[in-house]
């Protein structure tokens, strides 16, 4: 049997050179495109093995298992002294504002802001840590009922908004592509999100900081980075 690190590994290659393969389909510097390892069906070991293999994004989907994973990986990496790499958690699941409070603690990145409600209580809550919290707005871009996020129609205005709190500092958009069979499929949601994020810039909202396109999973993160993805948000691909 091959252990955990050695599996991860394999797969980290795979997703790199995959990556690489997209990237020059699109005439795009890999550079630009950041994996972010989404552990929330991943063991404490092999989150300590991915974050050895240089992956230093890291994503949950629930802010208890947010929380209580960066704590103990803070924990782990500071015996290691100044050798350890600094992680950044990506909050990347739907975020209810009972949840704020211990979310802006742990993450260095929310991507699933999809009301003004929320934000501002993010706004409030950043005020009072003494932090401005970097945010995504979350856009439906494939108009199920059941998905999160703003309608497509709403996210220019909506990043107007949320870019005028204090505290909140917007820094691009997140999309959850619908489930299909063939990726391809996927691609409509990702291009609709390039242009509503073309759309924010053209209207200047934002300002420079605003940047980052949070889209493609394990099954479809190849035709995010064609569509132009700076955030991967991959789970299952990575772990398993
Ligand atoms: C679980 C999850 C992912 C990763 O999904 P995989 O298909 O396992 O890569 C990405 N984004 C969100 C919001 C998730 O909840």
């Amino acid at each position: 049997m091959i252990s955990a690190k050695a599996r991860i590994e394999k797969n980290l290659h795979r997703i790199r050179e995959n990556v690489g393969i997209a990237c020059k389909h699109a005439g795009r510097s890999p550079d630009g495109v950041t994996i972010v390892a989404v552990t929330k069906s991943a063991g404490m070991n092999e989150i300590k093995a991915v974050v050895d293999l240089g992956v230093t994004d890291l994503g949950e989907s629930r802010p208890q298992q947010l929380f209580d994973r960066s704590v103990e990986l803070g924990q782990f990496l500071a015996r290691q002294g100044n050798k350890a790499p600094s992680v950044r958690w990506h909050m990347v699941g739907h975020l209810q504002r009972n949840k704020v409070k211990q979310v802006i603690e742990a993450a260095g990145i929310i991507h699933s802001v999809d009301s003004l409600r929320l934000a501002e209580e993010i706004n409030l809550r950043a005020e009072r840590a003494g932090k401005v919290a970097d945010v995504l707005l979350q856009v439906n871009c494939s108009g199920e009922v059941q998905k999160h996020g703003v309608g497509v129609g709403a996210a220019v205005h909506m990043a107007e908004l949320v870019s005028s709190l204090k505290n909140v500092k917007l820094v691009g958009l997140m999309t959850m592509a619908p489930l299909v069979q063939d990726p391809e499929n996927a691609r409509p949601a990702f291009i609709r999100l390039r242009e509503v994020f073309e759309e924010i810039r053209f209207e200047k909202i934002g300002g420079a900081g605003f940047r980052h396109l949070s889209m493609g999973m394990s099954q479809d993160y190849m035709i995010a980075v064609e569509e132009g993805a700076t955030l991967l948000r991959i789970g299952s691909a990575l772990f398993e």
